[in-house]
């Protein structure tokens, strides 16, 4: 089965509805008939969804059934009408269902429903202006760079505020992280249906999508909306340098032939995400090796590891994925661990979504959007406690808080029921830092299951070196033909290897040194009219959504083009004070969370011991903060 967009019918007849209605997710079932019908007594109390098993209500299959039927009953009268169904919630319903669905009032939850709820035929955060209304004749022009989940969403954003833009891509197709990796079983580890543009949902045929999947779900979303063309593929910007007298950006490019040109913008998005730059470690005997050395990153599908001795380093989120499916031809696979991952149960992580449940969201006018926004509001209020530093507990590397014990423990277990008999394994596999210190990756049991193989060997010591035959850790020497690399990216080298002068030609990384920041991961002062996607400190843990950021931050970098337009500027550059302020609170904030308190390594803190890469507060916050410009904030000229 594909997937599909879906084609509504106008009516749908209560038999068709009533033949597929096993297979809805009630949660969902639940809200909508709130919704369709505006009788929210159907929000029972004995009907609250656990937020943990969700989109499942975690019920029992009687109340499941119970809920069902009522829903149906309900609903039955105003199905020959369901395309004139409310595609936007009247707000007494959206507060029901969001108290309802968290299990009590909670504000933040209630401003999030707004944006929360989403359909197909809307983008209610599209900008509602347009470059031609605001400035007619101006010549603000911008560039984005990169055509990932980020890049394209600023694109479509500059194209429907009309303003003319230029997108630069280094690769030969769109898609970033998800054109490059290609590594067997590659997909994400956020379900599909969040893993989305808000306004632009399918019917996904898997609950994780698939790596070719997200790329023909990007390179589709480029093309329909007219992005493509815009795109030089192939090019690399290697220099941004600011031009004061013209208030302009000057980039140089370079081609994959090396042809060098230069490109004149007035405003600069830069979108080259964070997990692009593979990180293969500096091991002593590495260049000695005498077979193939391969990065997850930079998969080669030639490499046949039929009968082949294997040696994986790295036990992260692409590890997980890719060395199962070695497991499973190879003689022999001995995986190097440095430090265990906390795994998240999650059975349906390779499963296709059942036949009817894709049924009923092709069919069902809505049930699409509520499933979304079952999983998508809880998701967005997180649970950032469990990731907080109680120093009265006292925190230490097993945990942190109350909370965060608790989360251990719930995990634990999970590691301990997969663990079995094998308690040499427990002992390898349960990690000794706290959980969220690092990404929990989800699995569905293939990870242990892999590790119990008799071809395959855990060794949980950190690689000392590498010869011509193999691995050398733990004072051992392990054989292997073919070494392959999970050690991740190099993330907090932001904005890497392009140059980025600004005002008095300053070096945007020599201000940086290794420390990355930018007010809300999107400007700088000293960079005028120079903005990021996916900037520093704008990666959730266990507290956010990553493309609900990135389209706040789209939301933002469209504001700042407004005021520019509004107030006839050409430039505008964030103040310092500004910049000041808020780069003390995520230095501060961040230490109060499980990834700043913990010693232990992670892609999520730079060398230096500072994070760089996630937010600290909760996602409502990174939402509020991302509203609007506030034109006091930056100097404008
Ligand atoms: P990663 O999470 O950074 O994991 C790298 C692994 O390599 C870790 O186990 C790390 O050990 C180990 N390592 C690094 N340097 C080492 C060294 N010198 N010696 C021994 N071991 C070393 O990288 P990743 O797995 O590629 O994932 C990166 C991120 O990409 C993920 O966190 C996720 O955000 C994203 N991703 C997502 C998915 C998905 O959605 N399913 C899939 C792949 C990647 P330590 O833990 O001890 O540092």
């Amino acid at each position: 089965m594909q997937i599909t967009t879906g084609t509504l019918a106008e009516t749908l007849n209560i038999e068709d509805l009533r033949a597929n209605i096993d297979s809805a997710q009630t949660p969902a079932l639940i809200m909508l008939t709130a919704h369709v019908t505006s009788d929210t007594s159907v929000l029972k109390d004995e009907w609250r969804p656990n937020l943990r098993t969700l989109p499942s209500s975690g019920l029992s299959p009687e109340a499941d059934a119970a809920a069902r039927e009522l829903c149906l009953s309900l609903l039955e009268p105003f199905l020959p009408q369901q395309h004139t169904w409310a595609e936007t919630l009247d707000d007494s319903v959206r507060i029901a269902i969001s108290n309802w669905l968290m299990g009590a009032v909670n504000e933040d939850a209630l401003t999030l429903s707004k944006v929360a709820f989403t359909s197909n035929t809307g983008d209610p955060r599209a900008p509602q202006w347009t470059l031609d209304d605001i400035a007619p004749g101006s010549e603000l022009t911008a560039t984005v760079i990169g055509t990932g989940f980020s890049g394209l969403m600023a694109a479509l954003r500059l194209k429907q505020a009309g303003v003319p833009f230029t997108i630069i891509e280094k690769n030969t197709g769109v898609g970033g992280t998800w054109w490059e990796n290609t590594y067997p079983s590659c997909r994400t580890d956020v379900r599909s249906h969040i893993y989305t543009y808000s306004f632009r949902q399918l019917n996904w045929e898997t609950h994780f999508g698939r790596q070719d999947r997200i790329h023909d779900y990007l390179h589709d979303f480029a093309a329909d909306n007219g992005l493509l063309e815009h795109v030089a593929f192939g090019v690399e910007v290697t220099k941004a340098v600011f031009n004061e007298d013209t208030q302009t950006w000057s980039l140089e490019t370079k081609d994959l032939n090396g042809n060098v040109a230069t490109h004149e913008t007035s405003i600069v998005i830069s979108a080259v995400g964070q997990l692009n730059r593979p990180s293969i470690p500096n091991l002593p005997g590495l260049d000695s090796f005498t077979g193939p050395k391969v990065h997850s990153a930079l998969w080669d599908h030639e490499l046949d590891f039929t009968g082949k001795k294997v040696a994986v380093i790295g036990t992260g989120a692409s590890a997980l994925q890719f060395a199962p499916e070695v497991a499973k031809v190879a003689s022999k696979v001995t995986i190097f661990q440095r430090s265990a991952p906390w795994l998240r149960k999650t059975p349906v992580l390779r499963q296709e979504v059942p036949a009817g449940e894709r049924w009923m969201m092709d069919h069902l006018n809505q049930y699409r959007a509520f499933y979304r926004f079952s999983i998508f509001l809880p998701r967005l209020i997180g649970n950032l406690p469990a990731a907080t530093v109680d120093p009265d507990y006292p925190p230490t590397e097993r945990a942190v808080s109350a909370a965060n014990d608790a989360l251990r423990q719930e995990l634990t277990e999970y590691l301990v029921e997969q663990a079995g008999d094998r308690e040499d394994l427990r002992e390898q596999i349960i990690p000794n830092y706290p959980p969220a210190a690092k990404r929990i990756i989800c699995d569905d049991g293939t990870w242990v299951s892999t590790l119990k193989r008799e071809n395959v060997q855990l060794v949980s010591h950190a690689v000392q070196k590498i010869d011509e035959t193999g691995v050398w850790a733990g004072d051992e020497h392990f054989d292997a033909d073919i070494i392959l690399f999970g050690t991740g990216f190099k993330a907090a080298d932001f904005l890497l290897p392009m140059k980025v002068e600004g005002l008095n030609g300053q070096d945007l990384h020599e201000k940086w040194g290794i420390d990355a920041s930018a007010y809300l991961g999107t400007a700088l002062p000293g960079f005028p009219n120079f903005f990021c996607m996916y900037g520093p400190n704008t990666n959730t843990v266990i507290h956010g959504n990553l493309v609900f950021f990135l389209e706040c931050q789209a939301n933002y970098i469209l504001s700042a083009i407004k005021t520019l337009a509004e107030t006839g500027s050409k430039s505008m550059n964030l103040r310092d004070d500004v910049f000041d302020a808020y780069d003390k609170l995520i230095v501060s904030e961040s230490a109060k969370r499980t990834w700043g308190w913990s010693k232990t390594h992670s892609w999520y803190m730079n060398a230096e011991g500072r994070s760089t890469i996630m937010w600290p507060l909760p996602a409502i916050e990174y939402y509020r903060r991302t509203a609007q410009v506030d034109p006091a904030e930056y100097e404008l000229s």
